[in-house]
């Protein structure tokens, strides 16, 4: 078997409301959605998440690096090489991880299709019919306005909130405090300040205010701040996880020997796919530490690929796989059931409603 076509679309999805974080606002998601297509006429399925507030990268980046270097590189190869192929394409492109992960996740669907199993099986998870429960994720706003969201969120059925934070910590204590006081006492609250805080001493009197209603605080501080996130483990009582200060399994061995974070947030979008998000699950687990598999706020195929990576692997104990619920539509058949995303088979389980996603595409380039 060898891989003879690579289409690679761009394309745009209409979000519910523009999604805010301390990062930048984000009116609707810029994709790029990769079709990998065998000699045997396996499709595979992968796609683009670019964030260049995290990684550098946009769109048309994604796009072009998968143009010109990615898909010639993997036409005419076997794609069940997985190993090797994701080897070569980091020699050649350093970077470019939602590039990287649209190739990739693509191999992994044509492995399963080829197979005849769910990717999540084929990577040693056991469930009969796996799922995860996302939570809902609240943009930045005024404290009773993300309060008033919040509330919506529990009519919806979520039972876990992610609180966007990370502005003036006076501001930030009372979001928490707010939402908290409108929410059933067993929902589960996190909060993610995206870098937003100044340092340490910011993100201690930050937290003073509301550790003890959150689960986790996730990325207090600028993602070069390494040692005001080991400073922090020591200083609050609340479990600190690294999101953009972890990309790769050889950030989180970096971090781990400075002694920061206690449960990293793996992307599929920063690691260039599953199979270097499974180096860094192994890292992690090696030294003890949980994981979350986190979201760019993919489309259905880079989600159906996260809820498959969680479904394969017990050290993933957490997600954030909100693509499906904060979208007008997706281009797939993927089975959601709010806040649940069922992962099925074989390969990623999901298949491509071509209408939609021509509505959708601004971009379509064929590599052969
Ligand atoms: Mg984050």
């Amino acid at each position: 078997m060898q891989i003879e076509r690579v289409t690679i679309h761009q394309y745009e999805i209409p979000l519910e409301e523009p999604f805010v974080t301390a990062l930048k606002p984000i009116p609707e998601l810029e994709r790029v959605l990769v079709e990998v297509e065998t000699d045997d006429g396996i499709v595979g399925l992968g796609e683009g998440a670019p964030a260049y507030e995290v990684t550098g990268e946009t769109q048309g980046s994604t796009a072009a690096v998968l143009q010109d270097v990615l898909a010639p590189l993997v036409l005419e190869s076997n794609p069940i090489a997985i190993e090797r192929l994701v080897s070569e394409m980091q020699a050649l492109v350093d970077g470019s991880p939602a590039a990287h992960a649209a190739i990739e996740i693509a191999l992994q669907d044509i492995r399963g299709k080829h197979a005849g199993m769910p990717v999540y099986k084929l990577l040693g998870g056991d469930a009969e019919s796996p799922f995860l429960d996302a939570p809902k994720v609240l943009s930045i706003k005024a404290p009773d306005e993300m309060a008033a969201d919040a509330e919506a969120a529990v009519e919806e059925g979520y039972n876990q909130i992610k609180i966007k934070v990370g502005g003036d910590p006076r501001t930030d204590i009372e979001r928490v405090l707010t939402i908290d006081e409108r929410v059933p006492d067993d929902m589960s609250l996190k909060a993610d300040a995206n870098q937003g805080w100044t340092d340490a001493k910011t993100a201690v009197s930050a937290l003073s205010g509301m550790a003890d209603r959150l689960d986790v605080i996730e990325q207090p501080v600028a993602k070069e701040n390494v040692d005001d996130l080991v400073a922090l483990r020591d200083r609050v009582d609340i479990p600190v996880m690294p999101d953009e200060s972890v990309e790769t399994a050889s950030d989180a061995l970096d971090l781990i020997k400075r002694g920061a974070g206690d449960i990293f947030n793996i992307k599929l979008m920063k690691t260039g796919g599953i199979t270097e998000a499974i180096r860094l699950n192994a890292v992690a687990e090696a030294d003890t530490r949980p994981v979350q598999i986190g979201s760019m706020v993919e489309g259905h195929v880079g989600t159906a690929a996260g809820v498959h990576f969680a479904a394969a692997f017990e050290n993933v104990v957490w997600n954030e796989m909100v693509g499906p619920f904060m979208t007008t539509s997706g281009i797939t058949n993927l089975r959601t059931d709010l806040p649940r995303i069922h992962a099925d088979g074989p390969g990623l389980g999901v298949d491509l409603d071509r209408d939609r996603l021509a509505d959708l595409r601004s971009n379509r380039e064929v590599i052969e």
